[in-house]
């Protein structure tokens, strides 16, 4: 980095901290020409992402609108905000990390929904019908039921995991 007093290319660096939540680093570099001391930022670059609605326009991304959604959803249920504010960055990593610069509305709720569904059945099922848009009682039945029978096969996995715990622990 170049000295700002003397044009000197090289520095040295006396202190470096992380800032802004980790997502930036500053560093205290000094001139190793005429000492001269000054402050560099070090921060991801964060690419410009779209969202593609339905009906084809295009905004920019914001994981608030995510969160909200989420807290809707999860109104009167037992759902931390911090449990929501996570599910809302592991969608935002998510689709960063995929290197897209533009992503559909439908995919984001699809993530959302992945996550939510672990988290709480009845705030999954009220996004779902949202972001679905469940036309008649039949498909939301349909849901419903591929939910409850998720649930039941993952019951019978516990009960059988619990069952060959208490054997083996006999044995
Ligand atoms: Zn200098």
């Amino acid at each position: 980095m170049r000295c700002p007093r003397c044009q000197h290319n090289n520095s040295r660096v006396i202190d470096s901290r992380s800032v802004n939540d980790g997502r930036a680093i500053r560093r205290r570099r000094e001139c190793e020409e005429c000492g001269f001391r000054f402050t560099t930022f070090e921060k991801i670059e964060v690419l410009p992402l779209l969202v593609i609605k339905k009906n084809g326009t295009r905004e920019e991304f914001n994981r608030d609108k995510i969160l909200r959604g989420l807290v809707r959803s999860a109104e009167k249920r037992p759902v931390p905000i911090k449990k929501m504010e996570e599910i809302a960055n592991k969608v935002e990593n998510k689709i960063r990390a995929s290197g897209e610069s533009e992503v559909s509305t439908k995919l984001i709720g699809e993530y959302v929904m992945d996550y939510l569904a672990e988290v709480d059945e009845i705030a999954y099922i009220r996004f779902a019908s949202v972001y679905r848009q469940f036309k008649d009682m039949s498909t939301f039945m349909a849901e419903l039921q591929e939910i409850m029978e998720k649930n039941d096969q993952a019951d019978r996995q516990d009960e059988k995991d619990e069952l060959k715990k208490n054997r083996s622990a006999d044995e």
